[in-house]
């Protein structure tokens, strides 16, 4: 008796809508693929950095070392995973659309508009496409989320924080705003008014 044949096939890897190839990425970072449409040199520095196309491309604003010239690039970038630890110990896949939605809902009524937080999460999205490791907390996720929120709105930021499970009592909350005071008054301190 023969067993029925069964065909192997390396289970490919899936694709992903969100993601940087960090290789694609450093590669270019480091200038060495892109010339100066002016002079063709092979070294310019990056002015400004952008996420464009909801994290899926940044867009970098350069200047040519050698001639000074100033050109925009678009870096695409490839899919790759990024892996959400959970705080009960679970994975999942990173979700865009999930955590807009917290976000949403932590922000309704306080005039921010849904297009300025998914700016946040492009921001977020390009931040965490650069780093090496693949996998972040959701504890991570939500303080850098709460980072750019402080920048944005009080009430969105104390919000979000309870949204995202943030606060286990009382003193959890009262240390959020210590937090969110102390951000107060160092913005106002570099800005000379503090
Ligand atoms: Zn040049």
């Amino acid at each position: 008796m023969s067993y029925p044949k069964v065909s192997m096939r390396p289970i490919a890897a899936r694709p992903f809508s969100n993601g940087f190839n960090l290789d694609t990425l450093s590669r270019l970072t480091s200038g060495q693929l892109l010339q100066c449409p002016s002079c063709q040199h092979s070294d310019s520095r990056v002015l400004e950095s952008r996420a464009a196309d909801s994290g899926r491309s940044v867009r970098r604003r350069r200047e040519c070392l050698q001639c000074e010239h100033r050109f925009t690039t678009y870096e695409r970038v490839e899919s790759v995973p990024i892996t959400v630890l959970k705080r009960n110990g679970n994975r999942e896949i990173f979700s865009r659309s999930k955590l807009l939605h917290g976000l949403m809902r932590a922000c309704e009524k306080t005039g921010l508009e849904t297009q300025r937080l998914e700016l946040v999460i492009d921001d977020l999205e390009v931040l965490l496409q650069q780093r090496n490791q693949r996998e972040v907390s959701s504890q991570e996720i939500g303080d850098l989320v709460l980072e750019q929120l402080g920048d944005l709105s009080e009430v969105a930021y104390v919000r979000f924080a309870s949204v995202y499970g943030k606060f286990r009592g009382v003193s959890d909350f009262i240390s959020t705003l210590d937090k969110l005071r102390q951000r107060s008054s160092l913005k106002r301190q570099l800005a000379g008014i503090g």
